[in-house]
């Protein structure tokens, strides 16, 4: 089976440093689809994988480059593989100790996100982002990680030449060691299950 999702612009409020300039924008871009998922699951077994291609059009919230919501697999140990088909952009991973790396895409460039990293993409070309992705059919996603940690440790924004740059962004909350424990032992448990 397929499913198709579209995110529009005001959905994603609360997800960029500049609260004022995402008002602003979204005054004038509040309905634009700005980021859509079409995808093909066959079914939900752990063998099984989930294709599917993202787009993800190109802007600025203040000087904030736009981006996904971002995610950890619910089955956090799951991997993810990304395929750039068309525009520029970084994926921007995190672990959950809180270390950043940052992969560049362009057309035929391919992306391993490792298990239990969490992902976002963001697009900081003048053209929409789009990549092939695929993963494991039972990965499901975490969105609320990110939120916890008060967003991610890094936030990329424009250089002023064009180009991009990674900042601090002062409201990150390390994860207490209690959470990044829980997250890998639930991912250990799910797996010796499956297994079992
Ligand atoms: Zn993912």
């Amino acid at each position: 089976t397929g499913s198709c999702y579209q995110k529009r612009f005001r959905d994603l409020a609360g997800l960029y440093a500049d609260a004022e300039a995402f008002e602003e924008c979204a005054r004038t871009r509040g309905d634009e689809v700005v980021y859509e998922v079409t995808d093909h699951h066959p079914s939900a077994r752990a063998g099984d994988l989930i294709t599917g291609v993202t787009r993800m059009s190109p802007g600025k919230v203040g000087n904030e480059y736009f981006m996904t919501r971002g995610h950890i697999h619910a089955v956090s140990d799951r991997p993810e593989l990304y395929f750039g088909l068309k525009g520029t952009g970084l994926m921007l991973m995190e672990s959950v100790d809180g270390e950043t790396r940052i992969a560049e895409i362009s057309p035929h460039v391919a992306c391993y996100v490792p298990p239990f990293w969490i992902h976002r993409s963001v697009n900081v070309g003048n053209d929409d982002l789009v990549m092939l992705f695929c993963y494991p059919a039972d990965s499901g996603q975490d969105y609320n990680i990110i939120q916890r940690s008060n967003g991610l440790k890094q936030r990329v924004i424009d250089d002023g030449k064009g180009g991009w740059l990674c900042v601090d962004n002062p409201d990150y909350r390390q994860r207490p060691a209690a959470e990044i424990e829980s997250i890998k032992t639930v991912a250990a448990q799910l797996g010796q299950e499956k297994t079992a």
